[in-house]
């Protein structure tokens, strides 16, 4: 079978691999639609701490089952699969509480192990998720993304009629403008991007903002009477975003970072408790693909407004350059192996 391989930073190739033997307790899954997501980008470019060369990218899959191992129960060969990439250690402190996306020991597939840019893989059946007939394999492959804007959303505590900032409309602002909205949140949207603010409006934004063109803050400040927003999502990553969650944010507000910063930032801290400010990491999803899959069943989300470009696995090199290159207009690349 065909596998993207990272050999070393900046460094790609399609290779000739083994199809794996499901392990116990696992199921092979053939994979049939995988997107492409920053971090696979900055993977590619050696921009990723804690991952280590030659490596296998892409945590955003469905597929069909293939083969199961010894012990599967629930599953059998030609069932449709979307795999959650998280897998973690089930008895620390964090895995105790249902929260395995940030156990001590976490793991992410196509991160810190082998992913799905290739055409096998073999996965936790735990991680396997049934998808109904009629959802695409492209649609289940963004289940994954969905659930981390879910995961923000519940980290914040968005509900009905409460006003949410998210600053950035990539992929993943999209994916929680979308659940903010299901909340029933009035939502305010900033980003450079204008077609990516197009596709915001789409998905129900109150008020989307340019900010090539305008200041959030000002325009968040006017949206929300001077109240602020009730929740911020970060969805950038960068210093300067990550402080002007502060500003946005209202009293007894709640602030979600989902931008990873290597750098220490420097915060004007006497806010958190002038506000009362609850400061909330947002790290993948705790057990959220059930939730999700069953939001797009019932018509609730619809993903496919965000799949701007579909590539076979033989041109997959060339989905990582567009990828890399980041045109606005490219807001999720999907390959078909
Ligand atoms: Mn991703
Ligand atoms: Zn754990």
């Amino acid at each position: 079978m065909r596998a993207l391989i990272v050999e070393e930073p900046g460094k790609l190739r399609l290779a000739d691999t083994d199809v794996p033997t499901p392990g116990e307790a696992e199921v092979l899954v053939r994979v049939q639609a995988v997107g492409i997501c920053g971090s696979d980008v900055h993977i590619y470019h050696g921009n990723l701490v804690f991952v280590s060369y030659p490596c296998v990218p892409g945590h955003e899959l469905s597929g069909v089952v293939a083969g199961v191992g010894p012990g599967v129960e629930g599953f059998a060969e030609g069932d449709r699969v979307a795999v959650n990439p998280t897998l973690s250690c089930g008895h620390c402190y964090a895995c105790s509480l249902g929260r395995g996306n940030c156990c001590a020991d976490v793991q992410c597939l196509g991160v810190h192990c082998d992913g799905g840019f290739r055409e096998y893989l073999s996965v936790p059946a735990g991680n396997a998720h049934h998808i109904p007939d009629d959802m695409s394999f492209e649609t289940g492959a963004l289940i994954e993304p969905l659930s981390i804007g879910l995961q923000a959303t519940r980290r914040g505590r968005v509900t009905a009629g409460e006003t949410v900032a998210i600053i950035g409309a990539g992929a993943i602002g999209l994916c929680a403008l979308q659940q903010a909205k299901l909340e029933g949140a009035k939502v305010a949207i900033a980003d450079a991007c204008a077609s990516r603010l197009k596709l915001a409006e789409q998905f129900g934004a109150d008020l989307v903002v340019n900010v090539n063109e305008r200041d959030f803050l000002s325009a968040v400040e006017e949206w929300t009477e001077a109240a602020g927003a009730n929740v911020v999502i970060e969805a950038v990553g960068i210093p300067e975003t990550l402080r002007q969650t502060l500003d946005l944010v209202s009293a007894a507000g709640r602030v979600v970072v989902l931008g990873v910063i290597a750098e220490d930032v420097a915060l004007p801290a006497s806010m958190f408790v002038r506000k009362e400010l609850d400061f909330l990491g947002s790290r993948m999803n705790a057990n959220l693909f059930p939730d999700v899959i069953r939001r797009i069943s019932e018509g609730k989300l619809r993903p496919e407004p965000m799949m701007t470009h579909t590539f076979p696995l033989d041109d997959v090199i060339g989905a990582f350059e567009l990828a890399s290159k980041g045109p606005d207009e490219a807001v999720k690349i999907l390959v078909k192996p």
